[in-house]
C-alpha cells in the first residue's frame, strides 16, 4: 500500500467551481506544506507511486518537516 504524505488533499480549483463545471472538474492534488497545486509528477511522490516516497524524494516535505536536504534524486533542473 502507497504511503501517501500528510500534507497531501484534493481540491476543487476555484475556477472551475465559479464556472459551474464542478460537476465535471476532478479533484487536483494540492499540498499544505506548500499551499499549492501540485504537479502531475510531484503528486506521484505525494502518492508514494512508482516507489517514490516523501520523506526522501520531496523537499517539500523535508523542509516543512525540518529534515536536513541531501537527497539528490533529480537531475539540475530548473524551478
Ligand atoms: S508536495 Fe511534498 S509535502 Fe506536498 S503533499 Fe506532495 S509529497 Fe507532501
Amino acid at each position: 500500500m502507497p504511503d501517501v504524505c500528510p500534507y497531501l488533499e484534493y481540491r476543487q480549483l476555484e475556477a472551475e467551481t465559479e464556472s459551474g463545471d464542478a460537476a465535471d472538474a476532478q479533484p487536483r492534488a494540492y499540498c499544505n506544506a506548500a499551499e499549492e497545486f501540485v504537479q502531475a509528477m510531484r503528486a506521484d511522490i505525494c502518492n508514494g507511486r512508482y516507489g517514490l516516497d516523501h520523506e526522501t524524494d520531496c523537499e517539500i516535505y523535508r523542509e516543512a518537516e525540518g529534515l536536513p536536504e541531501g537527497v539528490e534524486s533529480e537531475g539540475g533542473g530548473g524551478d
